[in-house]
């Protein structure tokens, strides 16, 4: 189901609406000051990335909170990466510890 977003013409707001019929486009206001004058805009988007992608993007080198990116969930991969540009092998165990810490399943 597409959700669009439109800029508002008259207090340059952004509404996203839930368009089910080609028709109901027509029907969509501001949400913030209810003029109908409004474009629809192009939206942003998120781009899923592997896991290797997110390796060879992580930061390393600087406080360990900078290559997190903000979710302490990430501190399983800066592990791995670390480990390997330290050249410290430690085996499957620390994958396996780390997939399962991520997927809550340590905790079982
Ligand atoms: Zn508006």
């Amino acid at each position: 189901m597409p959700i669009y977003e439109y800029e508002c013409m008259a207090c340059d707001k952004i509404t996203s609406s839930l368009i089910l019929k080609p028709e109901e486009e027509a029907l969509v206001c501001c949400e913030h000051c209810g003029e109908n004058g409004i474009k629809r805009i192009i939206s942003r988007c998120t781009a899923h990335k592997t896991e290797s992608q997110r390796l060879n993007n992580f930061n390393t080198q600087g406080h360990a909170d900078e290559g997190l990116n903000g979710d302490p969930r990430n501190v399983g991969l800066w592990a791995k990466k670390r480990t390997k540009e330290l050249g410290v092998d430690l085996g499957s165990t620390l994958d396996e510890s780390i997939d399962r810490a991520r997927s809550g399943k340590v905790l079982d």
